[in-house]
């Protein structure tokens, strides 16, 4: 897997980031969409084109916020990928564990981001624990994932198939993808994982996504926030 490959690129978490390796995006599109039901078109916004937006968006009409693309490069933990990949409205293709040899970069929390869990479902909180047990705790996981990756290492270098050797690694290691997606399924993705309720990795994954989002359809976006973070 790569570095960085740009400078744009924002740094997520101990080895990740997410870049905007490509967009087809702008508020235009949205009211352009909107208005060629009356088979109207604009070239530039003005104040009632961001009105319309602020309409749209409060009134549910979501297709025309359809008719856009942004392409992410991002760099996280498995078990953050796991979650991302349950948005369905969007493409994604993954790096290959079968076809390339898996790095060791894994993912240990800053020793302010191990917490534990209180409460019960649908009502816990995430505290973070006293400084000995993070460092205890971090100190586990490096263990851990030394010894699985020394594993790996060893099983291929005896010939093992990377496919079958990959099964020893944890879900901590790094992956690295590209997400093809409209602003309207990135409405819906933000409005559930930037949020209080996301679990914090994905978390601080997907306001990367937002601040690259905002500059691209600055419009759109303040709609979004002005609608309580709901897309159409
Ligand atoms: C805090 C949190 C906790 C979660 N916990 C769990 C969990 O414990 N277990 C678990 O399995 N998942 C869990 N999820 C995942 C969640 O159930 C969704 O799969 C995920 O958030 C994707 O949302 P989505 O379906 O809206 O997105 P997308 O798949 O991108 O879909 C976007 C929208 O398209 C429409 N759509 C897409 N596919 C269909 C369809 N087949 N039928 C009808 N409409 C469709 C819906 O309107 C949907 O909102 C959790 C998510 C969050 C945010």
């Amino acid at each position: 897997m790569s570095a960085p490959p740009s400078a744009e690129a924002i740094p997520v978490l101990d080895h990740g980031f997410v870049r905007l390796d490509g967009s087809l995006a702008d508020d235009l599109s949205v009211v352009n969409a909107a208005r060629v039901s009356f088979a109207r078109r604009k070239e530039a916004m003005d104040d009632s084109d961001a009105g319309l937006v602020r309409f749209l968006m409060r009134e549910r009409h979501g297709t025309p916020f359809e008719h856009n693309a942004f392409r992410f490069h991002v760099r996280c933990p498995i078990f953050v990928a796991r979650e991302w990949f349950r948005h369905r409205i969007g493409s994604y293709n993954e790096f290959s564990m079968r076809y390339a040899e898996a790095k060791d970069d894994f993912y240990v929390p800053a020793p302010e981001d191990v917490r534990t869990q209180v409460g019960k479902p649908g009502a816990y909180t995430f505290e973070r624990v006293p400084d000995e047990l993070a460092a205890e705790t971090r100190a586990a996981l490096e263990q851990s994932y030394r010894s699985a990756f020394a594993t790996y290492q060893g099983l291929v270098d005896k010939g093992i198939a990377r496919e079958i050797a990959r099964a020893v690694l944890p879900v901590g290691i790094y992956t690295e993808f590209f997400w093809t997606v409209n602003a309207r399924a990135l409405m819906n993705f933000l409005s559930l994982r930037n949020a209080e309720t996301a679990q914090r990795e994905i978390r601080m994954f997907a306001a990367a996504v937002e601040e690259l989002f905002s500059t691209q359809m600055p419009i759109t976006h303040a709609a979004f926030l002005q609608n309580g973070r709901s897309g159409p």
